[in-house]
Formats: structure tokens, sequence, C-alpha cells
């Protein structure tokens, strides 16, 4: 409980003054929207890990492409060598805050679904991103079965990996046969590389249609959030070259600046101590 008692008396006084004021239709469908919001917070968060994680594997195949331009003559004799490469992975860290001190996680996709914000439920299956039983944020959409709530999470790390002309030979084995004697390992990095970039793209735009829908229910009365940082995803929007919607997200994150921050999130905050979100 010692969350509630970091709220201050002026929110107190607020959501009081709120509570004498509304009724219980307004009240449900208050729930209702918050609920969304904090989805669509969660989505958006999980969204920019997933493609952090598309990064660094779009730095680890150019790095290999570099290395292998290196060896050209190595491969052509089709002799072994090593490269060093950095590739990114993942690995769970334990959480130390006061306001969001746990996360929940989803051990088979391996992402974070919820987090941070997630201090109401007490199980995963009380936590606003579950839905009917299924997770509406990590990529396989996965029951609530694969889902933990503790005090850890994700996070992406770097580190040095050594591989071998040999190794890479085995990984794209099957690319490699399917392709023919045409190919060799520079297309099957190629055709990783697109793919990698087409995945992103449909990602910072999954992200960006989450934030429009966010200022949509932000019009209706809630400040945009303060779990979602614009700038990630307006610098890749720029990426690629998708000028409008960067800039309509810079004017939300302009406005949101300017406003403070509003009774609705302290609202947010003691509804769950006294109102059931869900059930
Ligand atoms: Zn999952
Ligand atoms: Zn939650
Ligand atoms: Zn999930």
């Amino acid at each position: 409980m010692s969350l509630a008692w970091d709220i201050t008396k002026d929110g107190l006084d607020e959501f009081s003054e709120f509570l004498t004021k509304v009724s219980p239709q307004k009240l449900k469908m208050t729930v209702d929207v918050l609920t969304k919001r904090i989805e669509l917070e969660a989505l958006v968060n999980n969204l920019q890990e997933r493609i952090e994680m598309i990064e660094g594997r779009q730095v680890l195949l150019k790095q290999t492409r570099e290395e292998l331009k290196k060896h050209k003559k190595n491969i052509e004799e089709n002799k072994n060598f090593f490269i060093t490469v950095t590739e990114s992975y993942k690995k769970q860290v334990t959480i130390d805050g006061k306001w969001t001190k746990k996360a929940v996680c989803c051990t088979v996709c391996e992402e974070n679904c919820h987090y941070p914000g997630c201090t109401i439920a007490k199980t995963p299956s009380w936590c606003e991103v579950m839905k009917n039983g299924y997770c509406t944020t990590c990529t396989g959409r996965c029951p609530v079965s694969n889902h933990v709530r503790e005090n850890w999470r994700y996070v992406q790390e770097k580190r040095e990996i050594t591989k071998t002309h040999d190794d890479l030979k085995k990984k794209y084995e099957d690319n490699l046969r399917a392709a023919g004697n045409k190919a060799d390992l520079m297309t099957c990095l190629q055709i990783e590389l697109n793919n990698a970039v087409s995945d992103k793209s449909k990602l910072v735009e999954e992200s960006y249609q989450c934030v429009i829908q966010l200022e949509q229910i932000a019009l209706k009365g809630n400040s945009l959030s303060t779990y979602v940082h614009l700038d990630f995803l307006v610098e890749r929007l720029k990426e690629k070259e998708e000028m409008e919607k960067a800039m309509r997200l810079e004017r939300m994150q302009n406005c949101a600046r300017k406003e403070q921050p509003n009774g609705m999130d302290y609202i947010r905050t003691t509804l769950g101590f006294i109102w059931p979100m869900k059930h």
C-alpha cells in the first residue's frame, strides 16, 4: 500500500472532488479508457524494445558483412577463419525503483509486456494488458500462463562473439542450398538485412498508430502519458522519411510539455486500490 501514501494531498482532494461529481457510468467509462491507455502505453514500450532488438541485429549483420569483405581471399579459397562481431542478447535484471518494482514478462517471447507502470496487478492475470486470457503486448500474443510478474525485467545487452567461416556457412546452409550455386554468404546477409529493415518498418508504423490512438484518448481529458517517450519514435520515422508523421508527433510532444500533470494521473493510480480495473 506504500504507493497510496505517496499521493499528495492536492491529488487526493482533486480525486475526492472527482468522485462526488462523477456518475457510476462515467466512472466505468473512465476506468475503461484508462485501461485502454495503459494497454497502449505498454505496447508502445514493448515495440520500442523490439525495434531496438532489430537494430542490434542490423549492427551484427553489417559488421559480419564488413568482416567478410576483409576475408575475400579466404572465402574464395574456402579456408576457415575467425571474425569478431557484436551481438545483442536479452538479459534479466532486477528492478529497483520506488514506483515500478515489478514487470509482467513473457518468458516464451522473452519480452517485457507491461513495464514500466504495472503497479496494480498482483498476478499476470490481473494485469491491464491481458484480455480474455491473452496478452495484448508480446509478439506471440501469448496466453497468461506464459507470463510472470516478478521484480525483474528483460534488458538488451551487447557482447563480443567470435565466429568462424564454418559457423556462418552452417548457419546459412539452408539458404545457400535453396538459392543454388549462385548464392554466397554476402547474398544471405543482404537478404537478412532487407528483412530486418522491413520488420523494423512495420513495428515503427505499429508504434505510430498506438500513439495516435493514445492521443485520441488524451483528447478525452487525459494528458499524454508520462511513460511514453516520443523522441525515439520521431527519430525512427525521420529515418524512414515519414516527415509528416514525425512532425505530428513533435507537435503532440510540444503540447504535452506545456500541460501540467493533471488529476487523471492521480486517479489512475488511486483507482487501482479502490476499484477493480477488470473482472
Ligand atoms: Zn509472448
Ligand atoms: Zn500491468
Ligand atoms: Zn505478453
